[in-house]
Parts: C-alpha cells; structure tokens; sequence
C-alpha cells in the first residue's frame, strides 16, 4: 500500500475527460479507484441536445491520450479539420485559412460522448476502477472524512481518504474546499452566450459542407461556427453577445430567430429547415472564466480540469488542457508518492500559471475568430508567421500552431507569441504583401528569439489520421 490509499478510499468525484483519464493513471499507479458521476452512463443513453456535441482534439489531449492507450479507439471516431473555412456576408464564396505548413498540423473533431464512452471503458479495462452513476456529490466533511451523495436511492455518506475534484465548472468539491482552505475563486462572465444546433446531413446522409475544416461565420461582435460530426451532420455554435444588437435578447421569436439567420447565415439557415425549434428548445449556455487559487486541501483534496480552471471554447484547449492536467498530476504523485499535500501544491505551482496563460490566449482568439479573420492587416501577419515558420523552423510558429500542434507549455507559447508578435508588426509595417517583405532582417530578428523546444516524444505527428 502506498501513501495515497493510507488514509481510506481514493476516490475521483466526476467522469468527464477529466477525472475517467485521472483514474487511469491512479490504476495504472496500483491504486483501487471510486469514481462517482452525477449522470448516469452516457455509454446506455441519449445526451440532451446542446450540450457541446463534439470538441477539438489537438496535441496537448492527444499525449495523455497516447499515455493511457486508447489513441487507435479514438482515430476512429474523429474528423480532421485541415484550416478555416471562412463564410463572409454576401458571398456563397468560401475561403480556407490552411491551420499549417505541414500535414498533421489539423485539429480533430471528436464526439464528447463518444470519447467519454472510450475513457470510460479503459478506466474499468484497468480492473482497479469501479464507476457509481448517478451519485451527485452535495458536500464534502474535511473535518469527518466523509462525503454526502444524493442518489435515486435516497441520500449516502461514504467515506474518503483522498478526494480529486474532477466535477467541472461547478465543482462541489471546489466549493467545500474554498471554505476550509483559505483559497479563492473569481468568474469572469464574457458577456456573451452561445447556443448549439445542428446542420443536417444531405438526402444520402452526405456533408453539406466540407467536413474536413472548422466553418466560422466571422460577423465582428458575433460569430457562426460549425464542427462535422462523422455521421454527415455538423454541430454548429452561435456564439453572441448576451444583450444589445444582434444579441441572444432580441432572438425572442420564431420570426426573429429566421430572419437574424437568413440575414446573417444564409446558407446554415436555408439547410435548417427546424432552425427556431432547435433555437428554442437547445440551451442557451453562458461563457465565463473560472480563476482560483488554493486547489488543494492537505492530503485530502485537489481539484483539477474545469473544476479548477475552466475557460471559454474559443481555443478549444478546455478538454485537452483538463487531460493534460490529469497526467501531470499523476506525474507529481508518482515524483512525491509519500507526500501527497506536497504533490497537489506543486501540481498547483506548476500548472496554474498555465492554466491562466490559455485563458487569456483563449479570449484573444475569440476576437481572432470573430473579427480578425477578416481583416487584410491579420490576415498578412498571419501569412507572414506561417512563411517565417517554414524559413525558420526551429525558431519561430505562428501562436495558434504552438498551442494546437505542440506540446509547449501554454505559458512558454504565450511569452513567445508575444516576442513574436512584436517581430510580425515592425515586419508589415507599411506594406501588403509578402512579396515586399524585408527576409533579410526578419532573418535577423527571428534570429535572436530562443530555439523552439523539442516536442514530447509522445506528440507522435502520426497519432491520429490526417486525411
Ligand atoms: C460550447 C463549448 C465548446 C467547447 N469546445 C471545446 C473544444 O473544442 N475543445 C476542448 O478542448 N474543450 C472544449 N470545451 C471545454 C470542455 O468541454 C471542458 O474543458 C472539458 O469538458 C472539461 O473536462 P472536465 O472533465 O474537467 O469537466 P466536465 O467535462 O465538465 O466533466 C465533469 C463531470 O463531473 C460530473 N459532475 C458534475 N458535478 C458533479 C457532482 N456534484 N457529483 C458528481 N459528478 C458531478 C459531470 O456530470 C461531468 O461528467 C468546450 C466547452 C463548451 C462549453
């Protein structure tokens, strides 16, 4: 026995991406794991419409992913998107913003379910995971080592000897915690909302739209997206201001919800046939910023994934920044195994200023995508960085593609995107093309950045299919 199941029952409280990969590194370490889920298996039954159907896969996911053994079970369900698709107003013209230079520099489209189930299925492969359903953690007692559960089966008390909140945005292990530990949380609203709907597949169940690219409907203070779905739909995401013009407010009828639609997104809207009942009956779901501080509570408790640090969609890190804080985890229980309190603060000093630096690169491309996408001045800079990149690769990659292609710590991308940033502006400056770019002194001044750091080897570029 080692230091972690001392104490009583090791015990994992939500089964999302999250806390189904934690548990198979805590098996996978020799420890008997409970995991209780509020919801009861999604591997028997139907998810509620508009909840984020499907998410981007990139490189920072996919490691723990190729840890943990089920990357070939995953390549089967995803869909890659090479670029964006670009929709502007009053054009049926599409544009492709390639992600990369290279082929396996796409993201992946995966079904939240579908990757769940795959989780959820190698946690009770391991022997040592037993997953209870429809357990809703209420409370967690410090003091008594206990936790309180509602179940269909009336109210239980279980005993605890460490507790990892994995229970997302609104942990309740992370609200027990912050009333014992002295820690503190701010959440930060966007002030804009988003609400999911489907674009059907064609008559022979074929895409209606190129599967292999991230649609956006860039609109300035509001946004389309649409991700495809290996079935030959596509979940698509209106992303908007809560109030105000243009806002979710003044979507309030059937008519108004059409016309909005049929003005802004013409081609989504013609090929939605069930547009306003899908709009009234799917969620209206609300975006915000989770910082805290204090993820841990002695050797009793630590919150990780969205429990401790949930961001906005806009980068499409949320999930594969929450699976990566599972395996470094596990990397700090296994370099401190008897001395768990030491292990969760130094998984907390390490990882916070990562989890706040995508964060604030999150928010940015949310501007990125709803406005910059369209502006010539972006759009050069962006060229730009992506031929400097193929001049000098081993010095310089475009922010995006260090976040979604690398397996660079978030906070090291954030510092040299904004190195880089500066070089890209003093290299555009009055000009608008590439062709009358200065290569000489962008040699020089991509020249005095650090060398790009080597990738975890686990970051094989083959892990997932490209085509
Ligand atoms: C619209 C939208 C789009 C997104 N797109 C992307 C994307 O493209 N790529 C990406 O990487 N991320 C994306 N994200 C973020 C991503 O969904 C989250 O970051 C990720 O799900 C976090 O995983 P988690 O396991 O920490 O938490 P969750 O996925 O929230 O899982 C928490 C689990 O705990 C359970 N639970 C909650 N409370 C309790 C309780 N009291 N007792 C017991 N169980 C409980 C829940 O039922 C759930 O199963 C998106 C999010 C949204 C909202």
């Amino acid at each position: 026995m080692t230091a972690l199941d001392e104490r009583g029952p090791v015990v994992v409280v939500g089964a999302g991406p999250c806390g189904s990969v934690l548990s198979i590194y805590l098996a996978r370490a020799g420890h008997d794991v409970v995991l209780y889920e509020s919801r009861p298996d999604l591997r028997r039954g139907d998810l509620p419409a508009g909840r984020s159907i499907n998410l981007a896969l990139a490189t920072h996911g996919i490691i723990p992913l190729v840890d943990i053994g089920v990357i070939e079970q995953v390549d089967s369900i995803t869909v890659p998107m090479k670029g964006r698709m670009i929709h502007t107003t009053g054009s049926a013209e599409l544009t492709l913003q390639p992600y990369g230079n290279l082929p396996h520099e796409v993201i992946h489209s995966i079904s939240r379910v579908d990757l769940n189930a795959i989780l959820l299925d190698a946690a009770e492969a391991t022997g040592r995971v037993r997953i209870e359903f429809e357990h809703r953690l209420d409370n967690v007692d410090f003091e008594q080592s206990v936790l309180s559960f509602t179940t269909p089966d009336g109210h239980r008390e279980l005993p605890f000897g460490v507790v990892f909140g994995t229970d997302g945005a609104g942990s309740e292990v992370r609200k027990a915690m912050l009333g014992v530990n002295g820690g503190a949380q701010r959440i930060e609203p966007v002030g804009h909302d988003y609400k999911e709907l489907t674009l059907p597949s064609g008559p022979a169940g074929e895409f209606i739209l190129e599967p292999k690219a991230l649609h956006i409907w860039p609109r300035g203070e509001f946004m389309l997206i649409a991700l495809a779905n290996p079935g030959g739909d596509f979940t698509v995401t209106l992303f908007a201001p809560a109030e105000g013009p243009d806002g979710f407010g003044e979507l309030d009828s059937p008519e108004r919800v059409r016309s909005f639609f049929q003005r802004e997104f013409p081609d989504f809207a013609s090929a939605t046939p069930d547009l306003e009942t899908q709009f009234f009956d799917n969620p209206t779901g609300h975006l915000a910023t989770l910082r805290t501080r204090g993820w841990s509570h002695g050797h009793q408790a630590v919150v990780l994934g969205d429990a401790a640090h949930a961001i906005v969609p806009f980068h499409g890190q949320g999930m594969n920044l929450a699976m990566e804080s599972a395996r470094i985890l596990a990397r700090h229980l296994a370099d401190s195994s008897h001395d768990i309190a030491a292990a969760f603060t130094s998984f907390e000093a390490e990882r916070k200023p990562h989890a706040e630096a995508i964060a604030d690169m999150t928010l940015a491309n949310y501007v990125e995508m709803r406005a910059d996408v369209l502006d010539p001045e972006y759009l050069l800079k962006r060229a730009l960085a992506l031929e400097l990149e193929r001049r000098h690769p081993d010095r310089l990659s475009p922010r995006y593609n260090m976040v979604m292609f690398s397996s660079m710590p978030y906070s090291e991308a954030q510092h040299r995107a904004s190195a880089q940033a500066g070089i890209l502006v003093a290299l555009t400056h009055d000009i608008t093309s590439l062709a009358q770019v200065d290569y000489e002194r962008a040699a020089a001044l991509v020249g005095e950045l650090q060398p790009l750091p080597d990738l975890d080897p686990l970051a094989r570029p083959d892990a997932l299919s490209v085509t």
